[in-house]
């Protein structure tokens, strides 16, 4: 049985950090303990960029709601959603497009918690506290059913968590889960740690050790998620370089690197 919102308040683990905090921290956001600070400080120490690879990630995930929204796409779901923080998905949608429909899934108890403040007065957009790895489980959600019209288009998103799973949780089986329930004409839309130098390996070997989950992909495997389905312009390539709405530097530096992205279309 799914768990009441009561037993993942209680679920916060103070001892360990979770990813979900650990991002906030790299957000200069409030929702974080010392140990997720701890964490981050660590990562510091290999990539110093580290709160701009953030930036470029959420700044991609603006773009890529944007794009989406002007090719008609008006409901969303997006996996791995994290804590909210400045220019949340419904945001960026509901403000292109009012009637906009979002739905956010998270497995960190905080998500829920925060969530639901932000989201308190808006019935278009729902929080959903649940494993994506179980797509049936999240497809059949209440709140997914309510808000998601699978008879037309969806924005199926999954920025910055592919990289959270290993190979043996099978990413690539779950992407295709969710695109199959999706009709044509819906969009993909996924960021993720890129392995492409030597720099990148360093980070890697950082995270896996402190954080313990995941792995970093080659932009070959990361290209491999849209097999089957249409990568819209430029493809998958640095975050910054993804339909940029500012001039970006020939030279890209480490962090800007770090990560990749690209999405695409169902046909
Ligand atoms: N998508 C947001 C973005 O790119 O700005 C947040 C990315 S954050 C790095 C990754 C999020 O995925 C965290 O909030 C974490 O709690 C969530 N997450 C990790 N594993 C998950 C799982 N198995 N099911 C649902 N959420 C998960």
């Amino acid at each position: 049985m799914a768990k009441q919102p009561d037993e993942w308040n209680s679920a916060i683990d103070t001892t360990r950090p979770s990813i979900a905090r650990a991002y906030d921290v790299v957000l200069n956001g409030k929702d974080n303990f010392e140990v997720d600070r701890e964490f981050v400080a660590e990562i510091v120490k290999v990539v110093p960029e580290i709160y701009d690879v953030a930036t470029y990630n959420r700044q991609i995930l603006g773009r890529g709601v944007r794009f989406m929204v002007d090719q008609g796409i008006t409901q969303f779901i997006d996996l791995g959603s994290g804590l909210p923080t400045v220019e949340n998905t419904h945001q960026v949608a509901q403000r292109a497009e009012p009637a906009s429909h979002v739905v956010y899934v998270d497995n960190d108890p905080m998500v829920l918690a925060h969530g639901r403040a932000l989201l308190a007065e808006n019935d278009r957009t729902a929080v959903v506290t649940s494993d994506l790895r179980d797509p049936k489980a999240i497809l059949a959600d209440p709140a997914v059913q309510r808000l998601i019209d699978f008879d037309r288009p969806v924005g199926v998103m999954l920025v910055g968590i592919l990289h959270h799973l290993h190979d043996d949780e099978d990413p690539r089986g779950i992407v295709e889960a969710y695109m199959a329930a999706v009709p044509s004409g819906s969009y993909l839309f996924v960021t993720h740690f890129c392995d492409s130098s030597q720099d990148s390996r360093d980070a890697e070997k950082k995270f896996l050790a402190l954080l313990g989950t995941g792995r970093f992909r080659t932009v070959e495997e990361i290209t491999s998620f849209f097999d089957g389905f249409e990568l819209v312009e430029p493809g998958v390539v640095p975050l910054p370089l993804w339909r940029p709405e500012q001039a970006v530097p020939s030279n890209l530096t480490v962090g800007q690197r770090l990560m990749y992205g690209g999405i695409a279309r169902k046909p």
